[in-house]
């Protein structure tokens, strides 16, 4: 009953989020811009996803220290914001949704990104520093805090410079022509795609 009940909302989560040509998501600024062109046409092979139980796991996650946040500090949670920029002349318009926003006393916005991993080798990673650094250009925020909850440490790192706009149009080129693919090496070894790829990295 509740393993369904989790798989059923998972599922109705992700066919919710129907792409327009002309958006981009602030998390695929920071992934292979390969994977994100497959998962629009293998659809049938993306949704196999959705049921990673180490998803579902950040998931929950997700809305537990979402709704801590919520209750203790002057908090909202999946605050979403927009905009534009103009990449190989089209407007385009980035979007992205930060797990909490607190404002503080002086009416400052601080972005919290909260990440689930299952070590905790390598922390921060790279690519949740430049995304929490995106956020920062997205939401105009003064301060950003990448938080992890791993089995062995939780721990917080302060980011507090945004990303600059040209890099940003640059990630979006990249979306866009299919350059860069994959963006991280690390990445074909988790892809679901890695079967067709002929960018795959072995
Ligand atoms: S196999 Fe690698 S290059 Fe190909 S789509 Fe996946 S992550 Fe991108």
């Amino acid at each position: 009953m509740i393993t369904e009940f989790i798989l059923k909302r998972k599922l109705e989560d992700y066919l919710s989020h129907v792409r327009d040509e002309n958006t981009i998501y602030v998390t695929d600024l920071v992934r292979c811009p390969r994977k994100i062109k497959y998962e629009n046409q293998y659809k049938e092979l993306s949704i196999t996803q959705v049921y990673e139980p180490s998803a579902i796991l950040g998931d929950l996650l997700h809305i537990g220290l979402e709704t801590l946040l919520k209750n203790n500090f002057n908090a909202d949670a999946e605050v979403e914001a927009e905009r534009n920029i103009q990449v190989l002349g089209k407007t385009y318009k980035i979007k992205g949704k930060a797990d909490v926003l607190i404002k503080n006393e002086n009416d400052k916005k601080i972005v919290i990104e909260i990440k689930s991993s299952r070590s905790d080798k390598g922390l921060p990673h790279i690519h949740h520093k430049i995304q929490l650094q995106i956020y920062l250009w997205l939401f105009s925020a003064e301060k950003g805090i990448l938080v992890y909850i791993t089995p062995d440490r939780i721990t917080e790192y302060e980011v507090n410079d945004p990303l600059d706009e040209a890099t940003i149009i640059r990630y979006a080129e990249d979306i866009i022509t299919l350059r860069n693919a994959p963006k991280f090496n690390w990445e074909c070894k988790y892809c679901v795609f890695s079967a067709i790829c002929p960018s795959k990295l072995s």
